[in-house]
């Protein structure tokens, strides 16, 4: 099918819930993307990090291969070999003690959510539900993960909304203080504030955090959906800030490009939820969880510290084309962000961009990269090259 074929079928069949770039996309080769003309584009998206492994990755594609004819799917009534495998690597490289997958980033939460109240419940009974998150912070789409995002707009339309959350101003400690309460039980935050703007929290301001979450026996909750499985230059964001949470939820990049996400918790918090407390139908698939193992095959810790690199050597290429509709970029490993010049709106730096054949995100008013990890010297530079011509 051609583009336009495409995108009249979308339109026509397909719910209308996404703003989308007028464009399809058919293949992908590294960091190359192609849409059905043959048209080529260096990809700064991972299809919202995801792909971090890229296009057309053979071991990946492999242990998809050989999962899916071995066994596809046999519920959580059995156990499985990749799941656990995939499990035990997590917990070694993290210092956290078991996981529970599930199939999305906002699922994830919901589970990270349920297990704090019920960690609280068990210990002090009722009325110490409440869990403090950030304003400018980015959960999920369920009604409860909407109301645990800290911004306004996502508080529309699908009333009544879950209580019990409360927001706090990011990196100012006094704002938390001021949250807190008797009904408190939990403190729930990204590292890397992404859909809001790739925003990272300061150091000391996330050990003061983990430090009151400890004096009040709050758990503290990471979401890493975004910034986990290697994005920010170590496997989890938290292990570069000098905490360990109680839980961590991770999803888009753990798989390559299956859905899989998951909560990691601490020796506390292992037992909290027990049989028939928490369960997911498609959780723990074989076929995404030897994906996962594909991926962390590629994930060592030599590979991590070349995405920072990369990360650096982007954001100071970037920084030296001095383009008037740029300012300061900003981020970890790679995920960055790029403030945009008064004067200039992130969505149309993006569609000019695109038309020229590099794919880019925008969060919040700034703009958004989240190029494969597995991208190279020469596919940057091609990025660069085409920043340079459409913006110069
Ligand atoms: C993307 C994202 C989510 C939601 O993940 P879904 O897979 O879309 O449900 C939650 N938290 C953060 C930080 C995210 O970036």
């Amino acid at each position: 099918m051609t583009s336009n074929e495409i995108k009249a079928l979308t339109g026509q069949y397909i719910m209308q819930t996404y703003g989308r770039f007028p464009m399809a996309i058919d293949h992908g080769q590294g960091a190359t993307l192609y849409d059905p003309e043959g048209n080529a584009y260096i990809d700064f998206t991972s299809g919202i990090g995801v792909t971090s492994l890229g296009y057309g990755n053979e071991p990946w594609a492999e242990a998809i291969a050989a999962q899916s004819k071995k066994l596809g799917h046999v519920s959580n009534l059995f156990y499985t070999e990749p799941p656990a495998l995939l499990a035990q690597k997590l917990c070694q490289r993290t210092g956290e003690s078991c996981v529970f997958f599930a199939n999305g980033g906002g699922e994830a939460n919901e589970g990270m959510i349920k297990l704090a109240r019920k960690y609280s419940f068990d210990k002090y009974g009722s009325g110490r539900a409440t869990i403090i998150t950030l304003k400018n912070s980015f959960h999920g789409r369920t009604i409860t993960t909407l109301t645990a995002t800290g911004q306004d707009v996502f508080h529309n339309y699908f009333f009544p909304f879950t209580e019990g959350f409360r927001y706090a101003a990011a990196n100012d400690l006094a704002s938390l203080e001021a949250a807190a309460g008797d009904d408190v039980c939990a403190v729930m935050v990204e590292l890397v504030q992404g859909e809001g703007g790739v925003l990272p929290l300061e150091q000391d301001y996330v050990q003061a955090v983990a430090a009151l979450c400890r004096e009040k026996d709050w758990l503290l909750l990471v979401d890493e959906v975004q910034t986990g499985v290697g994005r920010t230059g170590s496997l989890f964001a938290f292990q570069q800030y000098g905490v360990l949470p109680d839980v961590v939820s991770f999803a888009k990049g753990i798989a390559g490009g299956l859905p899989m996400s998951g909560i990691l918790a601490n020796e506390k918090c292992r037992d909290v939820l027990g049989p028939g407390m928490h369960a997911t139908t498609f959780g723990a698939n074989p076929v995404c969880a030897a994906a996962a193992l594909a991926v962390q095959d590629v994930l060592t810790d030599e590979f991590l510290q070349q995405v920072k690199e990369k990360g650096d050597y982007l954001r100071a290429a970037i920084e030296d084309l001095h383009l008037p509709c740029f300012g300061k970029t900003r981020g970890l490993g790679l995920m960055i962000g790029i403030a945009v010049a008064d004067g200039y709106t992130n969505k149309d730096i993006a569609q000019k961009l695109i038309a020229n054949g590099l794919l880019v995100l925008t969060a919040g008013p700034g703009m958004r990269l989240l190029p494969p990890l597995t991208i190279t010297k020469e596919e940057m530079d091609q990025g660069i090259a085409i920043m340079k011509k459409t913006l110069g």
